[in-house]
């Protein structure tokens, strides 16, 4: 059967990885999940004083880039891919408010983004992946044969969010995400490199007020449209 390129992009915390790797499962491709990339460079700056307070160290990051290897890798107990950052496994780290927080700044870098796009292009060039991220059908695979913007309202995505971290144990403030929430997005949409907006060619999914069975019903029927195309 052929392989096509699948993208799914869209806002922070609106249930696209979750539904990327159902469906990557599904129909057993590969998945990978760029925003954990992002935020295992972040953390790496985190743990290596590439932040002064609000400040990062442009310099420091930049000549720390070659030094920063991030790798996937299948957990057997979870059947989904964990994050690996320099062989060590960062999978719960890279998830922390601490990381989430400072993302964003991270992830407006252009050498940052030029280094991570050019292995996502490497991860995916045999076809037969399912993306998500934020640039996906616009940068990183703009001829992806399916492309999928998903949003929801910030109050329902931060609701999702704070019920994950509620669900780990974590601790949480509702308020904190939501505004979290909130200033990704903007600092998502306004960056000058590939910033977060969806694709002339993308379909839309507002999935506020949708299950996840009825999402991937969906999906799963526009997969399968391409697929026969
Ligand atoms: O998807 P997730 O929320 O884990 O992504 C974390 C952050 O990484 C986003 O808020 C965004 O700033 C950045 N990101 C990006 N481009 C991508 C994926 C994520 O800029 N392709």
């Amino acid at each position: 059967m052929k392989k096509i390129t699948i993208a799914i992009d869209g806002f922070s915390s609106c249930g696209k990885s979750t539904m990327a790797k159902d469906l990557a499962r599904e129909v057993g491709y590969i998945y990978v999940d760029t925003g954990a990339m992002y935020r295992a460079v972040t953390l790496y700056a985190l743990e290596n004083d590439i932040f002064q307070g609000e400040k990062i160290d442009v310099e420091k990051l930049q000549a720390e880039m070659p030094n920063i290897c991030i790798s996937f890798r299948l957990n057997p107990e979870t059947g989904r891919p964990d994050t690996y950052l320099n062989d060590i496994c960062v999978e719960d780290r890279i998830r922390t408010m601490e990381v989430s927080n400072r993302v964003s700044p991270i992830a407006a870098l252009p050498f940052v983004r030029e280094a991570l796009v050019k292995r996502q292009q490497e991860m995916g060039k045999d076809k037969g992946v399912v993306m998500d991220g934020r640039d996906i059908g616009t940068t990183v695979f703009p001829d992806a044969e399916l492309k999928i913007f998903v949003t929801a309202s910030p109050e329902i995505r931060a609701q999702r969010r704070y019920d994950e971290l509620k669900a780990k144990g974590e601790e949480a403030s509702l308020e904190e995400i939501l505004e979290n929430v909130k200033q990704r997005d903007h600092i998502d949409q306004t960056r000058a490199v590939s910033p977060l907006r969806q694709a002339e060619d993308a379909l839309l999914l507002d999935n506020s007020l949708l299950t996840i069975a009825e999402q991937k019903q969906w999906l799963m029927e526009q997969f399968n449209r391409v697929i026969n195309r």
